[in-house]
């Protein structure tokens, strides 16, 4: 039996990041991956695939759509979803190379199989080929992720009615598809397909898209997804799905409890992800499950055995790449007997539509709800000469101010390149900046950020200068 400081099971962003870090620690570290594979959803079937055919699909808009405005006349151009996807699939390759090069790096041992516990201290990696190893280690951090979720009368059949996983490997550019779901995954893979020429209808159980993120968002992004073709149905109760074999027929509850149907060659099922410990014999442990599958972990992301830890979709909180890898870094420093800090308050959300979506901190509906006396400031995209030179004129900056203290509780927005532009946010809240703090920092023109500092001089006291 082999012997390990740390045995990490899953080998995505929460699971390869813990490693690295524990093998920098000066840990022996091994990790365990069911899949060929390393990098998990994210590399595999998530964020990279999902970002590389957006990319794709983006150029192929802008070349129908904006580029005979910037004078670039272009004739017969036309989508090859079968180069789109295959290129993908080579910056997944490429990526996940990358992770195995870094566990090779830092001498992470690498076992491809499926890790399940013997006891608190002993893993088994079943290999495909049928042969086990035993791995006998301190600690054991279990990463293993999230799998799509779904609810009774929209089971995918992974044909018609299709995960993420399957939309981004698609074989045609679907003439309709529908939309379980007005969530991250649903916006993004519609916008993929959407600017391929897709009609994209949306079923939606609340009454906007992005429900979760600050109500001014979903209002200025459905406009725009509108404007690329996108319907909505909001407040509707999905039924059933039923594969017709070349269609899918969605039955739906509408708001006045009405039943309605939708008929597309394609359903989408994008309502959430849920955790994923199929087969790890937790019991063997001493562990197991709460009521939503998750393992539970105290606030050091340790669980009720002492030597195990959990980190990323597993556990409580965003299901987000970069949450995962906090995770991952702060168990590790934690092993090493440092004393790490994790603020789960400025872990931003992006939604990679165009114009993309970030936010950071709390919404304006939960300084609301927790009676906190605030101020708003904002400043539109239009008003910028860079959006206007680059023809991204939609969307909107929002920053939330403390009314008393001027302390930044939370910006929101949806701008150009918005996913990069929100990090100055983190890094400001990070050092609890005022929103006067970002006003009086000079932001070079002409940039997208420069509606940053409007904002922000706007929330500090109504001092925008360019409306
Ligand atoms: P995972 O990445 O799910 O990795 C878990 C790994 O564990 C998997 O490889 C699995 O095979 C392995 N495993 C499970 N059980 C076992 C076992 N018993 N033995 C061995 N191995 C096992 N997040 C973002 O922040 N930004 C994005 O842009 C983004 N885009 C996304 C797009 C899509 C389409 C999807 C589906 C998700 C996206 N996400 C995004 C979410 C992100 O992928 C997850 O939050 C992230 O991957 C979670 O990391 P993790 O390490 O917890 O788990
Ligand atoms: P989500 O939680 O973002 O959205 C799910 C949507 O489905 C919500 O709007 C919800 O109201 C709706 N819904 C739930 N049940 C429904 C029902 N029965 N009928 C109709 N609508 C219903 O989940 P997702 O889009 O599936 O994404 C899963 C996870 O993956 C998310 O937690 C997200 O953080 C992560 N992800 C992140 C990114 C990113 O960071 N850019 C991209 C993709 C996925």
């Amino acid at each position: 039996m082999s012997t390990y400081d740390v045995t990490i099971i899953g080998s995505g962003p929460g699971g390869y990041v813990a490693a690295i870090r524990c093998a920098q620690l000066g840990m022996k570290t091994a990790i365990i991956e069911k899949y060929d594979t390393l990098g998990g959803t994210c590399l595999n079937v998530g964020c990279i695939p999902s970002k590389a055919l957006l990319d794709s699909s983006e150029h192929y808009h802008n070349a129908v759509h904006n580029f005979a405005e910037h004078g670039i006349e272009t004739k017969g151009v036309k989508p090859n979803i079968e180069q789109m996807v295959k290129r993908k699939g080579e910056v997944v390759s490429q990526t996940s190379a990358g992770v195995k090069f870094l566990m090779d790096k830092n001498k992470v041992e690498v076992y491809q199989g499926r890790g399940s516990f013997v006891d608190k201290n002993t893993v088994k990696v079943s290999h495909t080929d049928g042969k086990e190893t035993l791995l006998s280690s301190k600690y054991v951090i279990i990463a293993t992720g999230s799998k799509p979720n779904f609810f009774p009368g929209m089971e995918p059949d992974k044909k018609r009615i299709i995960t993420s996983t399957e939309a981004l490997n698609m074989k045609e550019i679907p003439k309709k598809m529908l939309v379980i779901g007005g969530g991250v995954i649903g916006l993004e893979l519609g916008s993929v397909f959407a600017r391929l020429g897709s009609e994209i209808e949306v079923i939606e159980f609340a009454p906007t898209i992005i429900p979760t993120m600050d109500g001014a968002l979903g209002k200025e992004l459905s406009k725009v997804l509108k404007k690329e073709g996108f319907k909505f149905n909001f407040e509707h109760r999905v039924q059933k799905v039923v594969n017709k074999g070349k269609s899918v027929v969605l039955t739906a509850l509408n708001k006045k409890g009405e039943e309605v149907t939708f008929e597309a060659d394609y359903c989408l099922v994008a309502v959430g992800r849920k955790p994923y410990t199929e087969g790890l014999n937790l019991e063997a442990a001493g562990l197991s499950v709460n009521q939503r599958g998750q393992i539970d972990v105290n606030d050091h992301l340790q669980t009720s055995v002492a030597n195990i830890y959990a980190v990323g979709d597993v556990v409580r909180g965003a299901m987000l790449a970069h949450k995962a890898e906090e995770e991952g870094v702060y168990v590790a420093e934690l092993l090493a007997g440092q004393k790490p800090h994790l603020n789960y308050n400025l872990i931003p959300g992006v939604v990679y539509t165009w114009p993309e979506v970030a936010a950071v901190g709390k919404t304006e509906e939960e300084l609301k709800a927790a009676g906190v006396n605030y101020k708003v400031g904002s400043f539109p995209v239009k008003a910028l000469g860079r959006a206007r030179a680059s023809m991204d004129t939609a969307g909107l900056i929002k920053i939330l101010a403390d009314a008393a203290t001027d302390e930044v509780l939370g910006v929101h927005m949806i701008a150009p390149r918005a996913a990069d532009l929100i990090m100055e946010a983190v890094v400001a809240m990070e050092y609890r900046a005022s929103a006067e703090d970002i006003a009086r920092i000079c932001h070079p023109h002409p940039t997208y950020s420069e509606a940053v500092k409007e904002a922000a001089m706007d929330a500090t006291d109504k001092r925008a200068m360019h409306v």
